[in-house]
């Protein structure tokens, strides 16, 4: 069969696709970034909000399209929108286009679901929380980006009352710690130059191991294992939980070069009423410590964050709470979505929803506010040097990569004018401008003396913020 999959979604949806198509191609069939000629279409989809399901749905329907005008005679739906209303009863009548729906408890079958070996029902849901983790002697099939994700956890014991990740991808189970050095170093060996650690919550990892292995042993042993095959490669951890990003992590990092001073920390608000309704299980003042601590162990952190406004029950004095500790932690990334309802989230039999239009207001009240931060966060990177992932190459002259303070598919790039570098490589580069979320420079010809700069910055942001 000749198979198409287009992935939707988060870092861990991502992992999974490269897991399906690495069975598949093991499998004898052949993999295609074309749906039109593809025998066997596979929808990877995501439902975490109503944005993302509906999105989810489009595409569904965009690909039903090539069971007529291409060569797809199987559509198949994957992932959380399929795991989220497999109890549905008109989930098959609604989509009759879809030969078969597969929950997130089973990319394992999917040769078995594609091949229509054995009378596959329609819908395959095995309990998520029984899912293991691929054995690495599959492939997965990387996308030819010059990073991969690398989950070290599956699943979630956290209960956010706007969240139903828990109930698609289970309890946490976290994965074997050799597993995830194991596959880090057979990316490593393939041409990967940046290892990104992902789950629901990174930082939980071992809480359901009982055996006192934490996160900071995963970053430890990874760093060590990775330098030792490539000392130019880099490590990045992503979905960090406030209450588990303990200051050991940080000292991890900080004193393991290949490891991003990068943290990402989505705290969804900063009110302690808004945060005890959301199930957060933090205050402000917890929030305001660990990014004091962060920035006082690791002078070179580069922050990002997540918030939702509108969520039942905020008030404008709870929005202000918010916006004004965004405006004193001067994150340097920051990613906002309005409150998203739906009759299976806990939150959703809370008082006093906020309408959608106040929701969206707030919303753009932050991005402003933040706009302006990132810009000032920019501005004092002109005439610093930094290593640069080289990613792109849009045009003749220019070059577009990311340095370590800029994670993949969330934050701004850096823009690279140059006659000729490799995508896929490592080089300097001599900030000389920046732009509201982005910066620009082009190669220096002196070396980097650190992993980042030692420059005025560093001393003046050390001082004065959170
Ligand atoms: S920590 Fe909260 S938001 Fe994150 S996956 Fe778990 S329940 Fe969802």
């Amino acid at each position: 069969m000749i198979v198409y999959v287009e992935t939707l979604g988060c870092s861990r949806n991502q992992v999974d696709s490269e897991i399906m198509l690495g069975k598949l191609a093991a499998a004898g069939h052949t993999l295609t970034c074309d749906p039109a000629c593809a025998q066997a279409i596979l929808v990877n989809t995501c439902s975490f909000i109503s944005a993302a399901a509906d999105e989810a749905v489009d595409t569904i329907l965009e690909m039903a399209r090539y069971k007529n005008q291409g060569a797809c005679r199987r559509l198949i739906v994957t992932g959380c929108l399929a795991q989220r209303y497999k109890d549905d009863p008109d989930l098959t009548g609604t989509l009759p286009e879809v030969d078969a729906f597969v929950g997130t408890g089973a990319c394992e079958q999917i040769v078995d679901v594609v091949e229509e070996k054995r009378s596959v029902p329609l819908t395959l849901f095995p309990d998520p929380g029984t899912r293991g983790f691929q054995n690495l002697s599959v492939d997965r099939a990387l996308t030819g980006d010059p990073f991969a994700f690398v989950k070290v956890s599956e699943g979630c014991n956290r209960l956010c009352t706007y969240c139903i990740i828990p109930t698609l991808r289970g309890r946490q189970r976290s994965r074997p710690l050799e597993e995830i050095c194991t596959e880090a170093l057979s990316l490593v060996s393939k041409g990967v130059k940046e290892i990104i650690l992902t789950a629901e919550n990174t930082t939980d990892y071992g809480q359901d191991l009982n055996d006192g292995t934490g996160f900071h042993k995963v970053l430890e042993n990874i760093s060590c294992q990775v330098a030792a095959a490539n000392p130019d490669v880099w490590i990045r951890f992503l979905y960090t939980h406030p209450k588990s990003l303990t200051q050991k992590i940080v000292h991890t990092v900080k004193q393991n070069s290949n490891i991003c001073s990068y943290y990402d920390v989505p705290i969804q608000h900063a009110d302690t009423t808004m945060l005890r309704r959301m199930g957060r299980s933090c205050r402000q003042k917890n929030l305001e410590d660990l990014f004091f601590m962060i920035r006082q162990t690791d002078p070179d952190a580069a922050l990002r964050t997540t918030v939702i406004t509108g969520f039942p029950g905020e008030t404008d004095a709870m929005f202000t709470t918010l916006l004004d500790f965004i405006q004193k932690v001067k994150f340097d990334h920051l990613g906002v979505f309005t409150y998203s309802d739906a009759s299976d989230l806990v939150s959703h039999a809370l008082q006093n929803h906020v309408p959608q239009d106040v929701a969206q207001l707030r919303h753009d009240t932050l991005m402003a506010a933040q706009e302006k931060i990132s810009e000032q966060i920019n501005q004092k990177h002109v005439g610093s040097i930094y290593p640069v992932l080289v990613e792109e190459n849009p045009e003749p002259g220019l070059f577009i990569g990311r340095t370590m303070f800029q994670a993949p598919e969330v934050d701004g790039v850096t823009f690279i004018y140059s006659k000729g570098l490799a995508t896929g490589t490592f080089v300097q580069v001599k900030i000389t401008d920046a732009f509201a979320y982005d910066i620009a420079g082009e190669v220096a010809e002196e070396p980097v003396a650190n992993r980042f700069a030692a420059t005025a910055y560093e001393n003046e942001t050390a001082g004065n913020r959170v």
